[in-house]
């Protein structure tokens, strides 16, 4: 049952990915916040309903609504809402939630590019775009009102402040309470599991796509110069301790990374070989993600000058430096 706690309730509302059920967040603030607003299904507007009305609420009592990224998970109910009801985030979310044609061309066009770097053979390629496809109609269609970058007050919530964490999604904010150290960090940390570093296309007025997990680790570590108190996750449960956390969490990643350069030792390989070496159950099934995974592995070895990549033709191979 939804409740207030500090001035933040926690809403968990049902998703149909794999990930599971997905929270957003009312702030109180000079104006009612909704931060997060979940996955555009009916289960999840008929959950997020009753939950309102645990708190006496209705959906017409969210006064404004602000996004920690992009993904469908965290923007999709947004549909349901009024058009005249603000949406604040980083300038990076529009490209996804309010998808132009132009986009949607640089994208595709980005991942038919990108397969054959990754030696991805030719059978993946449809069923791989399909699935990102499908994942996007369950997001939104309309654009920010306004947009909140680092160091920001965010529009009526005085006292907190807004952290840039690029990695899982280019887009991605947290947003921190000064005065206890409060954050909702969406997909940046989580409890149970490391997030993804996804794969985008090059960020407008660029050429090389972003690297997700090296910039991942570096928004980590930045989240380690400041007093964190209790962290509201996207997934999950809330972290108490999460400094702590960020350790482990960079130690194992620098731990499988070295696994991949390993694997590498004295032979050349391509992403899609690594990818089958590392997920060998799964790789078939979760394409996208495993090699989002494994690209970010190798992304993370070349940042260390650990790996070199050659270029066969169209395709990328790695070898141990
Ligand atoms: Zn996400």
């Amino acid at each position: 049952m939804a409740e207030w706690k500090d001035g933040i309730a926690k809403l968990t509302l049902p998703t149909p990915f794999p990930v599971g059920d997905v929270n957003a967040y009312l702030v109180k603030g000079d104006r009612l916040t909704l931060v997060d607003a979940g996955t555009k299904t009916r289960e999840s507007w008929e959950s997020f309903k009753s939950q309102l009305g645990d708190l006496n609420l209705k959906p017409e009592d969210i006064e404004q609504v602000i996004l920690t990224h992009d993904h469908p998970d965290h923007v999709g109910m947004l549909d349901y809402f009024s058009e005249e009801l603000h949406v604040y985030g980083h300038p990076l979310n529009e490209r996804w939630i309010n998808r132009t044609p132009e986009f949607e061309k640089i994208h595709q066009q980005f991942y038919d590019k990108l397969f054959v770097q990754f030696g991805i053979p030719e059978q993946y390629f449809l069923p791989s775009m399909k699935i990102m496809k499908k994942t996007l109609v369950f997001s939104c269609d309309r654009p920010l009102s306004g947009e909140i970058i680092e160091n920001d007050v965010p529009p009526a919530l005085p006292g907190w402040r807004v952290l840039e964490t690029p990695g899982h999604a280019q887009s991605h904010i947290v947003l921190l309470r000064e005065k206890d150290g409060t954050m909702i960090a969406g997909d940046t940390i989580l409890a149970g599991i490391s997030p993804n570093p996804l794969l985008e296309p090059p960020l407008p007025g660029e050429s090389e796509r972003p690297k997700p997990l090296v910039q991942y680790n570096a928004s980590l570590k930045k989240l380690q110069q400041y007093p964190i108190g209790l962290v509201y996750t996207g997934h999950g449960a809330e972290i108490a301790e999460v400094h702590g956390l960020i350790e482990k969490r960079l130690a194992r990643q620098h731990d499988r990374a070295l696994q991949v350069r390993g694997m590498l030792e004295g032979r050349e390989l391509t992403v899609f070989e690594i990818c089958k070496l590392l997920f060998p159950s799964v790789y078939e099934r979760e394409l996208n993600l495993t090699i989002s995974e494994t690209v970010g592995q190798l992304d993370y070895l070349q940042s260390l000058d650990a790996v070199t990549v050659r270029e066969e033709g169209p395709t990328f191979v790695y070898t141990a430096k």
